[in-house]
């Protein structure tokens, strides 16, 4: 067995909208007997759509792996047909859920202040929000992001401290997210360390800060060298068993 590397890093898979039973099967099963075959440090955890997570729930019940959901309604509950609350994703054991993707916000109009309530009821069930901000292309391009980041923290942060148990943040740059461009180890590093500081000034400590967009096998190792990068939020390459593992290996 070789040895598993020192640092714990934090690899959150999201798979937007893919999968299928027969394909989710497969892929997780490679990857967990990849996974004993040659053991990682690295805490690993796959967000899939709702009606998945029973599923891989199933899958991964005697995996180090977790699993969690990739969005949660910002009501308790009640009248809000097609929602999934909080409280249902705890219900059955989710640990971990997706909060404020890009996606979200500019194909279904989510705002920071939506966003801000997902991440209290999340945190109100006991789960862990890995809340996504990030700026668009014309907003990098004006020189707008720490404003536009700024902006997106600011009515989560506004929760306070202690509302905010066990927050993960996900900084996803819109425009490296799926084009195959990633932000450069420099570029992420910056970024974080000026989320770190937001995040210090308001009282929270210790938050993992993960890098999205465009992460693979190639430049996993780059960007999880920088001080500020704890792990990463992945997409397409989470759904392929290879591409992922070489991110693991990183
Ligand atoms: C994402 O969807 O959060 C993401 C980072 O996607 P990709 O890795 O495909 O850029």
């Amino acid at each position: 067995m070789s040895s598993a590397p020192a640092v714990s890093r934090l690899l959150m898979g999201n798979w937007k909208m893919n999968g299928s039973l027969t394909e989710n099967k497969q892929l997780i099963e490679q990857i967990v007997q990849a996974l004993k075959e040659q053991p990682t440090k690295h805490q690993i955890v796959f967000c899939a759509p709702f009606v998945y997570l029973p599923q891989l729930q199933s899958l991964l019940a005697h995996s180090p792996i977790q699993w969690g959901a990739q969005n949660a309604s910002a009501y308790k509950q009640g009248a809000y047909t097609g929602e999934v609350s909080a409280a249902m994703l705890s219900d059955f054991g989710c640990q971990w859920v997706i909060v404020g993707h890009s996606e979200r916000r500019t194909l279904f109009h989510e705002s920071s202040q939506e966003t801000a309530s997902k991440v209290e009821q999340v945190v109100a069930c006991g789960m862990r929000p890995v809340l996504c901000i990030g700026e668009t292309q014309a907003q990098y391009d004006a020189g707008q992001t720490k404003q536009v980041l700024k902006k997106q923290l600011a009515p989560v942060l506004a929760l306070g401290a202690k509302a905010l148990k066990g927050l993960v943040v996900a900084y996803e740059p819109v425009w490296a997210i799926g084009s195959g461009r990633s932000a450069t180890p420099e570029y992420a590093q910056q970024i974080h360390q000026f989320i770190h500081a937001q995040l210090q000034q308001a009282g929270c400590q210790q938050v993992p800060l993960l890098y999205g967009g465009s992460v693979n096998g190639d430049n996993a190792t780059a960007l999880f060298a920088q001080p500020n990068v704890h792990g990463a939020l992945i997409g397409g390459a989470s759904l392929k068993a290879n591409e992922f593992l070489r991110i693991v290996a990183a």
